[in-house]
């Protein structure tokens, strides 16, 4: 990590008053696992975790919110976004590109917070290589293929062509689970949250992350030679 990286990532106050550096928390899964149920129930959560929301070229469906779920924009403008370095990572996905916009992100760290990505393996990847002591992955999978189909159609945001389509996909996306720090598999979305709440929590922890620590035990010991 280089220092201009450092600072871009900030430090955030812990729990407990140390200081702490800002994660990028990847939650990935075939369409259908259940990702974006998880991270929404994250972020209302999660005081100090920030969604990271995307640009895209796909359309909006129907109950979508500009601003929330997408930045939907045409390919001139997203072509522009890459040709500019405005995107962290970018990738196609299902014909369509998506990209996750450098600036909020940068922000979001550098205030202290972490970040949550709904990402692909693309860009997941992209993340890693960028920062790789910052990036924690999770892949969700779906307990059965009926589960994933059910789930597809109770969304009904898709037509059946598409949902077929994004079926035969889940296969591909499946086999990129190897390249993920944490794999949950979401077959109760209760039990499947805590255990992507402890992952997040367990990370926030590690040592090489509370960077405030030598000041903090600095300070107990301190107080105890009074
Ligand atoms: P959907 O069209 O169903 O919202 O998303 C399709 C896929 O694109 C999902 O796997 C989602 O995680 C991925 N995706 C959404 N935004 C981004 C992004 O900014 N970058 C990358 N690489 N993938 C994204």
């Amino acid at each position: 990590m280089t220092a201009a990286q450092g600072e871009a990532q900030g430090e955030a106050q812990g729990f407990d008053g140390v200081e702490r550096r800002g994660l990028m928390f990847v939650l990935s899964s075939p369409s259908g696992a259940g990702k974006t149920t998880l991270s929404r129930m994250l972020v209302a959560e999660t005081p100090a975790l920030q969604m990271s929301v995307s640009a895209t070229t796909r359309q909006k469906r129907p109950g979508e919110v500009e601003g929330r779920d997408y930045y939907f924009v045409n390919q001139t403008r997203f072509d522009e976004m890459v040709a500019n370095g405005e995107l962290l990572e970018y990738a196609t996905v299902f014909g369509n590109c998506y990209g996750t916009p450098r600036a909020p992100v940068e922000a979001a760290l550098s205030s202290g917070k972490d970040v949550l990505f709904d990402i692909d393996w693309q860009g997941t990847q992209q993340l890693r290589s960028r920062s790789p002591n910052d990036v924690v992955s999770v892949f969700i999978l779906p307990p059965s293929v009926a589960a994933l189909e059910q789930r597809l159609h109770t969304r009904a945001q898709d037509s059946d062509e598409i949902i077929r389509g994004r079926m035969k996909k889940a296969g591909d996306e499946m086999s990129r689970f190897d390249a993920y720090d944490y794999i949950v598999v979401n077959d109760n979305i209760g039990i499947a949250f805590e255990s992507v709440k402890s992952i997040l929590r367990a990370e926030q922890l590690k040592r090489e992350r509370q960077i405030g620590l030598t000041e903090f035990v600095r300070n107990l010991r301190r107080q105890l030679e009074k």
